[in-house]
């Protein structure tokens, strides 16, 4: 088994490509809402470019110029990005989540966040109180003509596609109740075989506790749940995202322990008191997307920390799935400002191949991408199935770990990257494929991202050409604003601005 110790970061780190201070910018709260169309374009939006960009993330990094302790902790605020006809539109708005409701009105934090954000008063005003604020900051989806605000601890939020309007919690007719969680991460099957070859929206929920409960769900494409199971596996587990194949759910629980005192206490938040173990095996559970089919199972192997995996697929007796490894889960600590992280001072999440081997229980695993890389996305066609090119966010440097200010292009088959940085000025996030209409080839289609611009304090859409990302964006739409560095979207087909 390799070993982390053989990709400790270069003791040349290369001079930095970014100064903290811009970075820091990026994490100005927003707290205008906007509808306007994008008149500041450099290049041309390519006129078969057509559909919605749908994007969610923290809007809000204070409450009243309150700071949140960490940027899990601030109110979701979405954005869509409208492109049709050459033109482009763009609008964002808060969820309106009950409690950014109660906390705009009383101009304070009223809820502790998960991630360590207290209410004033210190740890006797904490102390007790596990009501849990509803933030439906981490990822936004259209399914079946339903826009949704997830995030994973509780119950989506509705919104109108048109308005971005609030319109109250979706439990898909009673499956969830009120509360229910609901994760932040589904996944598109392309070609459901339970259901005939349609489509199917997969998503999980976790329920942690001395064992854990993992439920999967299964939506068509009316938006409706037609398989929901649940399934107990030993141990605490912390599990962000999953990845699917045609049959299986494949789950990662990162090696951590959970020590609820200091949450108890009002000390820390609930996500401050889990504890990673480095020389805990990460276990890999495998969970079979066939309801009828009730074993689950488990093998291990050392994954470090993982968040987010790209995608997984079946060969064989084998389930391969690529993931976004950290040798260690950063502890957030209470005193700490997450705006004065030492990039240095962390490991870069990597681009790992794990090779299952169901027949005989191994898994064997390789470094696939060193460089410092997060928020994996591909053709949306490929999701569970053998596929080519994966694009990420990731630093400007091949070494070391730093802010994300690249996209990176990566050919599975061929090993060749290709890769475009906004640096020094500029800061990546999640980009996102969106498939040219019509097209044969995996990478034909174009690369859509925000990109942080903090010379002009100011948010950019960046378009790719996703054939060719080496050779710079084909268009640059300035917003008239930045955009708080964001966590997940999604681009749907459908347009709702009215088109003249
Ligand atoms: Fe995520």
């Amino acid at each position: 088994m390799q070993s982390f110790q053989l990709y400790e970061r270069a003791s040349t780190v290369p001079e930095k490509s970014y100064i903290r201070g811009d970075w820091q910018k990026g994490y100005e709260s927003l707290t205008e809402e906007f509808d306007y169309w994008i008149d500041d374009v450099e290049g041309q939006i390519p006129p078969e470019l057509h559909g919605t960009l749908f994007r969610n993330g923290p809007g809000l990094l204070d409450i009243n110029g309150h700071h949140i302790h960490h940027p899990f902790d601030g109110d979701g605020m979405i954005s869509r990005i409208t492109f049709s006809n050459g033109r482009a539109h763009f609008r964002n708005r808060f969820v309106r989540t009950e409690a950014y409701l109660e906390e705009q009105k009383a101009g304070k934090i009223l809820y502790r966040g998960v991630f360590g954000t207290q209410k004033p008063g210190g740890w006797l005003a904490n102390a007790f109180d596990f009501k849990l604020k509803n933030i439906a900051n981490t990822n936004v989806i259209y399914w079946g003509d339903k826009l949704l605000a997830l995030w994973e601890a509780a119950d989506p939020h509705r919104l109108d596609p048109q308005t971005l309007e609030t319109l109250g919690k979706e439990h898909f007719q009673g499956v969830l109740s009120e509360g229910e969680a609901f994760a932040a991460h589904p996944r598109f099957d392309p070609s459901c075989a339970q259901d005939g070859g349609a489509p199917c929206l997969v998503n999980f929920s976790i329920k942690p506790g001395l064992s854990t409960t993992i439920t999967i769900f299964e939506l068509n494409t009316e938006g409706e749940v037609v398989r929901k199971h649940a399934h107990k596996v030993p141990g605490f587990a912390f599990i962000h995202d999953f990845a699917i194949t045609p049959n299986y759910c494949i789950f990662f629980q990162n090696p951590v322990t959970f020590n609820p005192i200091p949450f108890v206490l009002g000390m820390r938040g609930a996500g401050e008191c889990v504890k990673f173990q480095p020389h805990q095996p990460t276990r890999i559970v495998i969970i079979s997307r066939n309801p009828e089919q009730r074993e689950v199972k488990i093998l291990e192997t050392h994954s470090g920390f993982v968040f987010h995996h790209a995608n997984a697929l079946e060969v064989g007796d084998e389930i391969v799935i690529d993931s976004i490894c950290y040798e260690s889960l950063p502890e957030v600590e209470p005193e700490s400002d997450f705006r004065e992280v030492d990039f240095d001072a962390l490991q870069p999440g990597q681009l790992w191949r794990f090779d299952i081997n169901l027949k005989d229980k191994t898994v064997s695993r390789e470094l696939i991408e060193s460089r410092c890389c997060e928020f994996p996305t591909m053709h949306s066609q490929k999701v569970g199935r053998p596929y080519r090119y994966l694009y990420m966010g990731a630093a400007h440097a091949e070494t070391g770990n730093a802010p994300l200010q690249a996209f990176l292009k990566l050919d599975l088959e061929s090993g060749k990257r290709q890769l475009w940085s906004a640096a020094p000025p500029g800061f990546a996030s999640e980009p996102i494929f969106v498939p040219r209409p019509n097209s044969e080839r995996e990478d034909d289609g174009w690369v859509v991202a925000l990109v942080y611009d903090s010379e002009s304090h100011r948010s950019d859409v960046v378009i790719l050409d996703a054939r060719d990302l080496n050779k710079g964006p084909i268009a640059r739409l300035h917003l008239k604003h930045h955009i708080p560095y964001g966590l997940h979207g999604n681009f749907a087909s459908e347009v709702f601005v009215p088109m003249d």
